[in-house]
């Protein structure tokens, strides 16, 4: 007879735990499955958290190197590559044990194993030790996340052709790296190498960088990139890689109709990600995919079986970790039989290169698309003492108002900290505030935070930190 277990939850990431770990609060007996030695998912050991260990990095060497013109200066830097690493390695073994500990404490069985579905009430475990384990199921979620596409000329062993889960390892410093795509990880990535010392170029397909970004806030991080990187490559393809006599990599590119050749001593390739619904039996249990490749689900996280639910990377973009948490939760509450939903009006975007951008809610790029109107404010951060202050104006924070009623359909920020300053913008959206309700917060002075109140300003008028001419 298989083991019976109330809930499985398949995958450890950010949305597996939380999922786990609130049903199991909410009082259910919960089998948490993953192939990985670690629990965390992408997110903790090749994603979010070494890529922004290494940013901080990154971000203090180049705000060390700002200094210089303000009178101080440290000299070059020397980089202990392997320290370096200690230090990413740790931090996420730090977090990792938290999440062991935390699963220890509300009692959540985890099986070190790969699951794939047998039917709508079973699954086998491939267990990293010991036998195969088939498991009955109320219930299941899942959380199995998203891999690396690498197109097929890239599928080469090689290890100076990387992914960002080897490019996060720093084995080495690359003396040369082309990054092949222009999203954010490759931007990120890219800005952390360019910092530890490679000479960084950037190929895009696309005619310009983060897609899906406004171009008025992706403005400021092109300038900053095109100093930071030897090259940005737009609208050009990478036709071929061949690895030269001497080591390197002899990459063809083609640019509208001429084709050019270039040398790197390494290449990662960023090009996105694809979720991993392959391979887990979804057939057997009769789960649907959507067009592009998903799970397809709807607002409770359920999908085209009523016992088995999807959340995260697998279940849709956007593949973020704070959205695959959002659904982890709403999604074991749906099994608790609690009133739950997942249907958030904003989900923030961060890219956390220098400068930073996030935006939430609507974009223009989208309100345009979708033929939804709407006025902007923008309050330019040279007219902002704290970002003159620290040497930061290059940034700006614009907001999107419903022309009708000036209530705040969106926002988005460049500049220093604006994956942290985003959240007022979302709080201000999921509850419904208008331009007024920002205007009339009292911000504290001098703050990068301040700058929402003086774009809500800008847009009634009120604004006593700018002149600004008034429209007869
Ligand atoms: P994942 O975190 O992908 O976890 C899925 C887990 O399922 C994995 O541990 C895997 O081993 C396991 N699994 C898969 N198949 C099976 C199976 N058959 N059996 C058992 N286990 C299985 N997002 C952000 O929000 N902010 C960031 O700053 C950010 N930075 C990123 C940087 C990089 C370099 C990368 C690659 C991603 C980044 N992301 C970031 C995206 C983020 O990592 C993902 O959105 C998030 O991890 C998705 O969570 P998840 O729970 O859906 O799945």
């Amino acid at each position: 007879m298989p083991k019976q277990a109330e809930l499985v939850v398949i995958g450890a990431g950010p949305g597996g735990y939380a999922a786990a770990f609130r049903a199991a609060d909410l009082g259910k007996k919960v089998t948490l499955i993953d192939k990985d030695a670690t629990l965390g998912g992408v997110c903790l050991n090749r994603g979010c958290i070494p890529s922004k260990a290494l940013l901080h990095i990154a971000k203090t060497m180049a705000g060390t190197r700002e200094l210089e013109d303000k009178g101080v200066s440290y000299g070059d830097p020397k980089v202990d590559i392997g320290k370096l690493r200690e230090w990413k390695q740790n931090t996420i073994e730090k977090l990792g044990s938290g999440i062991e500990q935390m699963a220890l404490a509300r009692k959540v069985e985890v099986i070190s194993g790969t699951a794939e579905f047998l039917s709508d009430k079973e699954i086998k475990v491939t267990k990293t030790k010991g036998k195969p384990q088939k498991l009955s199921f109320n219930n299941a979620i899942i959380a199995t996340g998203s891999s690396s596409i690498v197109p097929a000329i890239f599928q080469q062993k090689d290890p100076t052709l990387m992914t960002s889960r080897e490019a996060l390892d720093v084995k080495e410093i690359p003396e040369n790296l082309l990054v092949v795509g222009g999203g954010y990880i490759g931007l990120e990535l890219g800005t952390v190498y360019a910092s530890l010392g490679s000479d960084v170029s950037v190929v895009e397909m696309l005619g310009s960088l983060l897609a899906g970004a406004d171009k008025d806030l992706v403005a400021p991080l092109k300038k900053s990139l095109t100093k930071d990187f030897s090259d940005i490559y737009l609208n050009t393809e990478v036709l071929s890689i061949k690895k030269n006599k001497s080591g390197s990599w002899a990459v063809k590119m083609k640019s509208g109709t001429s084709t050019f050749q270039k040398s790197f001593s390494h290449i990662l390739v960023a090009v996105g990600r694809r979720p991993n619904t392959k391979g887990i039996g979804l057939k057997n249990a009769g789960v649907e995919l959507s067009n592009e490749g998903f799970i397809q689900t709807d607002a409770y996280c359920s999908t085209s079986v009523n016992n088995i639910f999807a959340i995260g990377d697998a279940a849709g973009q956007p593949m973020l970790a704070h959205k695959a948490t959002h659904e982890g939760k709403a999604a074991a509450e749906v099994i608790c039989g609690e009133p739950s939903v997942f249907e958030p009006r904003a989900i923030p975007a961060v890219i956390f290169t220098n400068p930073e951008i996030a935006w939430a809610g609507l974009t223009e790029i989208e309100a345009k698309e979708k033929g939804i109107s709407y006025k902007t404010g923008v309050f330019p951060w040279s007219a902002s003492g704290k970002a003159i202050a620290v040497g930061k104006p290059e940034g700006k924070t614009k907001i999107l108002f419903d022309p009708d009623t000036n209530i705040i359909l969106g926002g988005g920020i460049v500049g220093a900290n604006a994956g942290d300053l985003i959240s007022e913008i979302v709080l201000a959206i999921e509850m419904g505030a208008d331009a007024i309700d920002l205007a009339l917060s009292i911000h504290p002075h001098p703050t990068f935070s301040e700058t929402a109140a003086n774009v809500a300003e800008m847009y009634l008028g009120t604004i006593t930190d700018l002149y600004v001419p008034k429209k007869r």
